[in-house]
């Protein structure tokens, strides 16, 4: 068996042992005669799957008992319009930070819906940086103030929070979801697109406050609605029953592994790695983002030329080490270091760095 190393943005990469693990248990699901692709999600089997990710997350979140966790299908991107759909509709207005692609795809649904208040843009530095988030205004009526907790595509990450007194805060944290504590009681609602720190693609997690559930409009159509998903706790339809089930053995494997804490001192140890190779290059890779919001996740770099960029994917990649293309809106290098990634992936990656710089 030959495994690369795997740097995409995602889907991304995820630990070997849950790939052999879903591959003993894919024909004969725990001694069932079934797989689990196969059976009922109203079975007692995919119940204690569903329900064991749901408590999980709870545990590992530290998510307070006035809230619940749902697993829905969409993506992050269904969020971007759900959100405004069931808090913004008549015109309504709300807050938004636009901090790049994603943040600046969620405002664009959302004005489909009511008005947007920017509340921080980072255009004009090409966002590049972000700010200290307890200096951002609240505005008075906004019916809730909308985040992005890491921008993958440009690689910068909110350190801190905002004071959002009694308007709801919500935070798309689909690239950094488990991988540092996050206060979750100050939260009106966090989901995530599963894809990046999770599991899988096709389930998306939200993390939604009951009193926010409340609000929602009986008006909308079912699925689009908060409240149908928290009754049914994410049974209402069929849920991406394969995708949970995978995510519920990467959490197993997190709680397994010292929670939150070991994965904050995992991942420190990771970017560490990777940008202190970076500022040691002597200026051959540049980091284009402000050191105070790097990313610990997504970490971009130029190289001095495009043409050396395209060098270097090229020979990572007959190295096997895939992923390294910076998005196509940017150009330039990524390295995806999500949970899962190991230090020894990056340690294969700063050492062909180093070499490469001093070949070329
Ligand atoms: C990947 C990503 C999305 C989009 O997720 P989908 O599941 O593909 O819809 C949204 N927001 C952020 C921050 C992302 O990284």
């Amino acid at each position: 068996m030959s495994r690369a190393t795997n740097f995409y943005a995602g889907p991304s990469v995820l630990p070997v042992e849950i790939f052999q693990e879903v591959a003993d248990e894919m024909v004969d699901y725990q001694g069932t005669g079934l797989s689990l692709m196969e059976t009922s999600h109203r079975s007692k089997t995919y119940d204690e799957v569903h329900n064991g990710a749901v408590d999980m997350m709870k545990e590992l979140f530290s998510i307070p008992e006035n809230y619940k966790v749902l697993f829905l299908g969409g993506g992050a991107t269904m969020q971007f319009s759900m959100i405004p759909m069931n808090f913004l509709a008549g015109g309504k207005t709300a807050d938004y930070t636009k901090t790049g692609t994603w943040s600046n795809k969620a405002v664009a649904d959302a004005e489909k819906f009511g008005s947007v208040n920017t509340v921080f843009d980072g255009k004009e530095g090409g966002y590049s940086s972000l700010a200290d988030a307890t200096t951002l205004k609240v505005n008075e009526g906004s019916q809730y103030f909308h985040m992005t907790s890491n921008e993958t595509i440009g690689g910068i990450q909110w350190k801190n929070w905002p004071e959002t007194g009694n308007v709801p805060l919500i935070c798309d944290m689909s690239s950094d979801i488990l991988s540092r504590p996050v206060p979750v009681e100050k939260f009106g609602m966090i989901y995530a697109g599963a894809q990046k720190n999770l599991g899988p693609s096709g389930a998306t997690v939200v993390i939604i406050r009951d009193d926010l559930v409340e609000k929602c409009p009986d008006s909308l159509p079912a699925y689009m609605n908060y409240k149908t998903h928290a009754k049914a706790n994410s049974l209402y339809n069929t849920p991406p029953v394969f995708p949970i089930y995978v995510i519920n053995l990467v959490l197993k494997r997190m709680l397994a592994n010292g929670g939150l804490d070991g994965m904050v001192a995992h991942n420190k140890n990771k970017s560490d790695l990777l940008y202190s190779t970076i500022e040691n290059s002597n200026g051959y890779y540049t980091s284009p983002v402000d050191k105070n919001y790097r990313s610990d996740m997504n970490v971009v770099f130029r190289m001095p030329t495009e043409e050396l960029e395209k060098k270097f994917i090229n020979e990572a990649e007959a190295l096997q080490m895939f992923g390294l293309k910076g998005h196509r809106s940017v150009g330039g290098c990524r390295a995806s270091i999500y949970n899962s990634m190991t230090v020894e992936g990056v340690e294969t990656l700063t050492s062909f760095m180093k070499s490469f710089a001093a070949k070329n």
